[in-house]
């Protein structure tokens, strides 16, 4: 596949090297055996490049989002995958952005350091879903403390994580104005919650995501891990979506080059009716499909990290980038499976384990459907549809 140097060749090269220590085996045994990588994330925080988005006045490496996502995407193209850990990367940014002096200088140095690993955010809830505002998890302040009650799905990364941000609401939906007003968010220290009020339940899954189910039954954290002010939580967890979104984009574009790459590589070399698969018209037009549709979502991606980066709102493109990005990596990784044949289907090939990894990405962070509802509302003025 063409790959035009760019003016981030540098960081390319140099997370690629890193990449290239972990080969597709290593993520292959990894997803065997429903594992953690370890020694991968490890290797990544050790290089800096998991603290590329924290300043340099707290010990990171103050790169900006388009640079963040360059190292995102150069993971995901080697036939890694960022998922196990990208959130150490940009779950910080609710702290950064919103939190006091005192909590920046207590945690942000060891976040950039890897002493501590701020890789969960606990958000979605089991009975309501998308519909983040009705959420049901309450913060209730008791003296220097906050007791928590209810329940979280999905939270990724809890066993490997040190400290959760964790959405809740602090005063009932009946008695604020609007409802996303009355939640808040506050810094979970896992190492005293869980087995103190806090139970974590794994869910075993299609990918090899590590996720859970979490039980809060009256834990109590200290009222000082309140973040930012009390009742404006949904609005600092929106801030940290659009880094979110622009990031996982990335990821999938790395996601679609991998599958291009290997597809058109195998194409060119499978023979079937005496002449290479990759000759005729209905194998080549879907790869190519494909990688029209991955070249134009990395414009997408490159104006949401530009507009992020120059501090201008960049909501629409971040969602525009996700949906675009989701969408390439999921054609190219189907034209990848589908010309592999029934080699597509074994795990040695690693496009099985790719293709569930990627497929992710049209249900989380946010599923595609909320993406066109988002654009529909916000950016062309239709009227709300939910
Ligand atoms: C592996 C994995 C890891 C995750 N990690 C995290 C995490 O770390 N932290 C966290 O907080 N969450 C996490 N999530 C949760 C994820 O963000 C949600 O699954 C996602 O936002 C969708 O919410 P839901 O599953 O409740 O689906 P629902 O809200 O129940 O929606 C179900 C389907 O209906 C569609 N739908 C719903 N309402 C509408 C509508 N009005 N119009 C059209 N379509 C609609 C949706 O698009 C979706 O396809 C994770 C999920 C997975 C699978």
């Amino acid at each position: 596949m063409p790959n035009t140097p760019d003016q981030y060749q540098d960081l390319r090269d140099a997370v690629r090297d890193l990449c290239a220590q972990f080969p597709p085996e290593y993520f292959r045994k990894v997803d065997e055996e429903r594992g953690y990588p370890v020694a991968f994330v490890d290797a990544l925080t050790k290089a800096g490049w998991l603290a590329a988005l924290i300043p340099q006045e707290y010990g990171g490496s103050g790169l900006g989002l388009t640079e963040a996502s360059v190292i995102m995407e150069e993971i995901n193209h080697s036939g890694g995958n960022s998922g196990a850990c990208h959130g150490q990367m940009y779950n910080m940014g609710t702290l950064l952005r919103h939190g006091s002096d005192a909590q920046k200088r207590t945690y942000l140095p060891r976040i950039a350091s890897g002493e501590l690993r701020l890789q969960s955010m606990g958000v979605t809830e089991p009975t309501t879903g998308s519909d983040t505002t009705t959420l049901r998890t309450t913060a209730a302040r008791r003296g220097d403390r906050y007791v928590i009650n209810g329940q979280k799905v999905w939270i990724s990364r809890v066993q490997h994580s040190d400290l959760m941000i964790l959405l809740a609401r602090t005063t009932p939906r009946a008695e604020v104005r609007k409802r996303s007003e009355g939640m808040s968010i506050f810094l979970v220290d896992l190492r005293d919650a869980i087995g103190h009020g806090m139970t974590v339940r794994p869910i075993p899954n299609m990918v090899n995501h590590e996720t859970n189910e979490l039980f809060f039954d009256n834990l109590e954290i200290p009222a000082e891990n309140l973040i930012g002010e009390e009742g404006r939580g949904f609005r600092y967890i929106l801030d940290g979506l659009n880094a979110e979104r622009t990031l996982i984009a990335a990821e999938c574009i790395g996601d679609g080059y991998w599958f291009i790459d290997k597809v058109v590589a195998y194409a060119k070399e499978r023979v079937v009716f005496g002449r290479p698969i990759g000759q005729n018209q209905g194998v080549q037009f879907p790869i190519a499909q494909a990688y029209i549709d991955i070249e134009a979502a990395n414009l997408m991606r490159y104006k949401a990290c530009a507009l992020y980066d120059a501090h201008e709102p960049c909501g629409a493109e971040a969602n525009m980038a996700k949906l675009l990005a989701a969408d390439a990596s999921w054609k190219a990784g189907n034209a990848c499976l589908q010309f592999h044949g029934g080699f597509g289907f074994a795990a040695e090939y690693d496009i099985e384990r790719k293709f569930r990894e990627t497929r992710l990405y049209q249900v989380a962070p946010i599923s595609t459907n909320l993406i066109l509802a988002y654009v529909a509302e916000h950016v062309l003025g239709l009227p709300r549809s939910f």
